[in-house]
């Protein structure tokens, strides 16, 4: 039988442990932890993922700050607003919602963000520390990924893992991890030939892909560890997961598996920044 890497249980639980953690800071230093987070436009996807954040904050006790732009906002307009967030001592963690319209200069205004308060992993300093094994906030689904590969046991030392994905939120950061607990690491994208060939020999799957089923059950190999990042309004995710949930080691449900783990190690996160600036 598969181990079903179960995201909702373990951010649940979490979420217990962080209840704690931000009631001790509020007794012992009358400190709450906030998280300010920037939607830029009206997409609906990204105010109910800002909304999902949100409420994740309170329901561990912390606060959030919405701050909502609108769609003609200028690159200048949200770093002035990055900035003013940056030097407020009661914000200690900033998400800026990906994706940003199209006029403005999103990778500079990730860039913008206090190495200190980036909890969503997002600036390419947290990246390059990240990726050197110096301490950094890990971009929120890859590491939440880790946590779950972490809880439940799985073996990465000596294993090929071949992620399928290269964003910067994402499969690039996911290669990264992996790398550091030191498996062999491929990184497959829209211009790999043979896709088919790379998974074949995968010990390790993390689909990133964006296209829902796109990665066919038959070009895994038995015994594989499945991990679905994929997550569309159909309720599947990037792997067709039900021609192999039979036959792997272990695998992500969707939704249930990457997703939950996200928004978790984003209050985590924050709740980590928080403590680190008493
Ligand atoms: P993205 O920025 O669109 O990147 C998609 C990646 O897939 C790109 O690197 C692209 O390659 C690659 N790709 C596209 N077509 C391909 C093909 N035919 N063969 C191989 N590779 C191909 O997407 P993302 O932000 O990384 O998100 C990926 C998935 O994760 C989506 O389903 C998204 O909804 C999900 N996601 C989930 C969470 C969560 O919290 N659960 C968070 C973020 C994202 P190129 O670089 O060559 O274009």
């Amino acid at each position: 039988m598969a181990i079903i890497m179960d995201g909702k249980s373990l951010a649940l639980s979490s979420e217990e442990e962080l209840k704690m953690r931000v009631n001790s800071l509020l007794e012992k230093k009358n400190f709450v932890p906030i998280l300010a987070t920037i939607l830029v436009g009206s997409d609906p996807a990204s105010a109910t993922y800002v909304k999902m954040k949100g409420n994740a904050c309170e329901r561990i006790g912390m606060k959030s700050i919405k701050v909502e732009l609108d769609s003609d906002t200028t690159t200048e307009e949200l770093l002035s607003k990055i900035n003013e967030l940056n030097s407020n001592p009661e914000v200690h963690g900033i998400l800026l919602q990906h994706p940003v319209p199209d006029q403005i200069d999103e990778r500079l205004c990730f860039d913008a963000i206090d190495i200190k308060k980036d909890v969503d992993g997002v600036t390419c300093l947290g990246f390059g520390n990240m990726s050197m094994g110096e301490k950094a906030f890990g971009s929120c689904t890859p590491q939440g990924i880790m946590r779950l590969l972490h809880e439940y046991k799985i073996e990465i030392a000596g294993k090929h893992a071949v992620v399928v994905g290269r964003s910067p939120i994402l499969g690039k950061p996911m290669a990264m991890m992996l790398l550091n607990e030191n498996a062999t690491v491929s990184i497959c994208h829209s211009k790999t030939t043979n896709l088919e060939e790379h998974l074949i020999k995968a010990d390790i799957i993390v689909g990133a892909v964006g296209i829902p089923k796109f990665i066919k059950s038959n070009w895994i190999k038995d015994g594989a560890v499945v991990i679905d990042a994929g997550y569309h309004p159909e309720k599947c995710g990037d792997i067709d997961l039900e021609g192999i949930i039979d036959r792997c080691s272990a695998y992500t449900p969707v939704p249930g598996g990457v997703g939950p783990m996200t928004i978790n190690t984003l209050i985590l996160q924050t709740v980590e920044a928080c403590e680190a600036s008493l």
